[in-house]
């Protein structure tokens, strides 16, 4: 399954693709809500097709609620002739994002409060946020806000802060069993590059190669808002958990870090055993870390209350690269070529979590005799190829406690092998899937 992500070839052509969207969508400002999410969507929608779902404004989502819908035309500080010192059409980076509407004169020293800048990178751009609390800012580079002068200087945020709604939207690949499988990635932040569009860009791009293939799980690519987007997916779809297999939440896939999985609380579900299993080894040698409670929406997901299957995928995660979060996270930043790993990783990553199965041994008083089946060759004392040595580890581990993952590691044999071994002996009716 996913084959063609797999190789470097199909993964380098994805990436391409992935750039592409990633460049067109870099110039909107998004936020957890309003028009530039659908916009962004609407963009997304031309990879694979979405199901969108818009949660209004007030409505309750565990301990949170959603907030006033946030739009934005304009913002900039001008000096006394009219020239904009800092302006939001040049950077959206340029507006605290979610700032209320304002529209004043007013001296440097009532304006510093509001502004926000990087004494040791003074080239670049903040990005920060006011989602929960009602006020506005202005980011800018430490260099332009130290050649302010006293003012007086006339401060614009054309921005509405109103009831609307909260926009989640789904890529939907039905599988051929009850079992499901979530991938989650956010994607609230205005043009930052490498966080948050690469996990948007790679879910696209991963929804739209499954959808050519007949999963076992139903898997869902959801786009939403970090945190206020998890908890409102989570609160819309409590019937589903109960059949969700395992699940990823990623992002920041195309920076030179090296590949990352960080664990789901529980530690040693079949998410974690899998993600491992492909991240940790060759030829990704990516690093595994244990869960902890600070993060993306595996929070959300992994929260006691829920406690579902869900790690994290990512290169180098939140505020461990000098660039996260500022203007110099931009596309210059995402490397194609670990684009595409990434790519290649989440596919392999996909393709087992899939196949993964426990079997059951219909025939387990002693070897069945697999000659007269046309599974083994029929001329003796050569000794069992690699396929028929599959078969026999296969046989001998479908007890109900091995699954394919578990029969790979003890066995040593790859898992795409045992695989193909475990269909062949259920197409012969020799085991079952439990
Ligand atoms: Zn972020």
């Amino acid at each position: 399954m996913l084959q063609q992500l797999q190789q470097a070839d199909g993964s380098r052509e994805a990436a391409d693709a992935a750039f592409a969207l990633m460049a067109s969508i870099y110039p909107i400002c998004r936020s957890i809500t309003g028009d530039g999410v659908r916009r962004t969507l609407d963009v997304v929608e031309q990879v694979v097709p979405l199901t969108r779902t818009e949660v209004p404004s007030g409505t309750p989502v565990y301990d949170w609620e959603i907030p006033h819908e946030w739009n934005i035309r304009d913002a900039f500080v001008a000096d006394a002739s009219g020239r904009r010192i800092v302006d939001f059409r040049a950077h959206n980076l340029h507006v605290v994002n979610y700032s209320a509407p304002v529209d004043r004169t007013m001296s440097l020293d009532e304006l510093q409060p509001h502004l926000h800048s990087l004494p040791e990178r003074p080239d670049w751009i903040p990005y920060r946020t006011t989602y929960y609390r009602e006020t506005w800012g202005f980011c800018l580079r430490h260099r332009d806000r130290e050649a302010l002068g006293p003012g007086p200087y006339r401060v614009v945020v054309d921005s509405t802060l109103a009831p609307g709604s909260l926009t989640l939207a789904e890529a939907v690949v039905e599988g051929s069993t009850d079992g499901e499988a979530i991938v989650y990635t956010h994607g609230c932040h205005p043009s930052l590059a490498n966080d948050n569009l690469t996990g948007i860009a790679v879910a696209a791009a991963l929804a739209r190669a499954l959808r050519t293939e007949r999963p076992r799980l139903t898997w869902r690519f959801v786009f939403g808002p970090g945190t206020i987007g998890s908890l409102a997916w989570l609160s819309r779809n409590e019937h589903r958990l109960a059949r969700l297999r395992a699940g990823l939440t990623i992002g920041l896939l195309g920076d030179a870090g090296p590949l990352r999985y960080k664990h789901s609380r529980r530690g040693d579900t079949v998410t974690d055993r899998v993600t491992a299993h492909v991240i940790g080894r060759e030829p990704f040698a990516g690093l595994l870390t244990p869960f902890e409670p600070y993060g993306y929406d595996e929070r959300q997901f992994c929260s006691p209350g829920f406690d579902l299957p869900v790690g994290r995928i990512t290169r180098s995660p939140n505020g461990t690269y000098p660039e996260y979060h500022t203007s110099a996270d931009d596309l210059s930043l995402v490397r194609p070529e670990k684009l595409a790993e990434s790519i290649r990783a989440l596919a392999r990553t996909i393709a087992l979590l899939d196949a993964n199965r426990r079997l059951l041994n219909l025939s387990p008083k002693g070897e069945p005799r697999l000659g007269k089946r046309g599974l083994y060759g029929s001329v003796g004392g050569a000794g069992p190829g690699e396929f028929e040595h599959a078969l026999l580890w296969v046989l001998s581990l479908a007890d109900g406690a091995h699954d394919l993952l578990a029969m790979s590691e003890r066995s040593g044999l790859a898992f795409e092998l045992l695989d193909r071994a475990a269909g062949a002996l259920e197409e012969a009716k020799l085991v079952r899937v439990l």
